[in-house]
């Protein structure tokens, strides 16, 4: 078996074949900063860094570019609202998205270009199009793209053309499909702009980037500069992107490089709230931030998200977070359990148990990260192995190499509870203190093992003694 994806380009499930294995490209549309991201976007994310961390369990060499919106016309509006230039607006949204990131345990992405930070590139993309005559400045002094110079347009959102308004123009970066129009690459500045710091010289006139031709010019440049290529493998975001965002996309990068944009193109369905998409325009949002304030375990909320999968709508609710947290330590128990069974083991072989794990993980996930499935695979193991170490049928070998397979594959989801993981030193110390302890009541020492667990309670770890060895946890946990 290879993994397969589904392409929404061509509305099917392929073989998945980057451009030059190992290596693979990945483009993600990053947030746009002009408030916090909230739980739908990251979403979208998780199942990204789910997508990242498949390919990487698959031995390839991902890439990956995620940009940061920090100018558009929401931006411009807030900072114009809170009397701040749009990079004085932006810069703490941009900080929380990283502090968001980092407490979902996503992978950092491997650059963050900003908007603000590639004006350079966009410009010259702008005059490139404007070159090739299927850019035009227009009587408002803005830069448009002209639709029906470009062959492919509409191909990715299947649109029909013969709905389109020639010569008709829309400034505004989202619009709908009934709207299909000639779209603004480059927006002549304004007062506005110029108050929040949101204007730069061109040759074609001083203005600002409209947001479609952002992502363009910041995945070429990377890709350029790094690899010498224009073809991403895989460029991949939320179904709300394929249009108009996506689609334009396309549009002003193969216009001027005549290769395809990307190889893939990938959509994650919305997370809803009560059936509505979860929007910060709707007023029904959660962010990040309040799940960590009410002491939310990250594990709990990759656990949800990746039980559904990604090309299906999710109705977000309290109790389904929670039933997913228990799901995820019940997870977290069994590879303590293993831990303790291990003790000092060295090495390991798997049994049937683990190599089915490692099996049917694999097979969900190669047929379009099916993750539903492939977390069933786990659950299943779970129950296998608990059994097991009841019955005392598993050897400390057979126990380590399982626990390694299980490990391998609880971080292709990320899905181990944070107490114990977060801290792989306290772990260690943990086992060591316990290895000790055991030898000590071996040896009928038993004023020493008890001095051990004392060492351990006062920092915060309860011993459980089982007819399998100890088990620990932190107190609280
Ligand atoms: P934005 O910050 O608005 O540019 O969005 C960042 C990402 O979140 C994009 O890939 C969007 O498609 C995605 N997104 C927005 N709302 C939702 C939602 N309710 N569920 C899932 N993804 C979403
Ligand atoms: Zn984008």
């Amino acid at each position: 078996m290879a993994l397969r994806l589904y392409n929404t380009i061509t509305r099917r499930i392929e073989p998945f074949v980057p451009l030059a294995p190992p290596r693979v490209t990945i483009y993600t549309c990053g947030p746009t900063v002009w408030t916090y991201a909230h739980l739908g976007n990251f979403r979208t994310f998780l199942n990204q860094d789910l997508l990242r961390r498949y390919l990487e369990y698959l031995g390839y060499d991902v890439f990956q570019i995620m940009n940061l919106t920090d100018v558009d016309d929401r931006i411009i509006a807030e900072a114009r609202k809170a009397g701040k230039t749009i990079s004085e607006h932006t810069q703490p949204f941009a900080e929380a998205f990283f502090e968001d990131r980092d407490y979902l345990g996503m992978q950092p992405a491997h650059v963050y270009p900003r908007a603000t930070g590639a004006v350079e590139s966009m410009v010259r993309l702008v005059q490139d199009l404007l070159d090739r005559g299927v850019a035009y400045r227009a009587e408002d002094q803005s830069v448009y793209f002209a639709v029906e110079k470009f062959e492919g347009y509409g191909r990715l959102s299947q649109l029909d053309k013969r709905e389109l308004k020639v010569g008709a123009r829309v400034e505004s970066d989202e619009y709908s499909k009934e709207n299909l129009r000639d779209f603004a690459l480059w927006k002549a500045s304004t007062p506005a702009d110029e108050a929040v710091g949101a204007a730069w010289d061109a040759p074609f006139g001083r203005g600002r980037p409209g947001w479609h031709l952002e992502c363009s010019a910041m995945a070429l440049e990377e890709l350029r500069s790094r690899f010498g290529i224009a073809t991403l493998d895989i460029h991949a975001g939320g179904v709300d992107l394929i249009f108009p965002h996506h689609e334009n996309e396309i549009a002003q990068s193969e216009a001027v490089t005549g290769q395809p944009f990307s190889r893939l193109w990938m959509h994650g369905e919305f997370l809803t709230v009560e059936g509505t998409k979860m929007s910060k325009r709707y007023g029904n949002f959660l962010t990040v931030r309040d799940l960590r304030e009410e002491g939310v375990d990250p594990a709990a909320v990759r656990m949800l998200f990746f039980q559904t999968h990604y090309r299906k709508q999710f109705n977000f609710s309290d109790a389904s977070l929670a039933a997913a947290g228990k799901g995820a330590e019940r997870i977290g128990e069994l590879h303590q359990r293993l831990l303790a069974t291990v003790g000092g083991t060295l090495g390991g072989e798997p049994g049937e148990a683990g190599a089915l794990l490692e099996r049917d993980v694999g097979r969900a996930l190669d047929e379009d990260l099916n993750a539903p499935n492939a977390l069933a695979a786990v659950s299943n193991f779970v129950t296998t192995a608990n059994r097991a170490l009841d019955g005392g049928e598993w050897s400390p070998a057979e126990a380590a190499g399982n626990l390694q397979i299980l490990g391998r594959v609880t971080e292709v989801f990320g899905i181990l509870p944070r107490r114990p993981a977060e801290d792989p030193e306290l772990a260690r110390w943990v086992e060591g203190k316990i290895a000790e302890r055991q030898k000590a009541r071996s040896a009928g020492d038993f004023s020493s093992s008890d001095a051990i667990r004392d060492e351990l309670a006062a920092a915060g770890i309860v011993l459980e003694d089982t007819p399998q060895g100890a088990r620990w946890k932190q107190r609280g946990s």
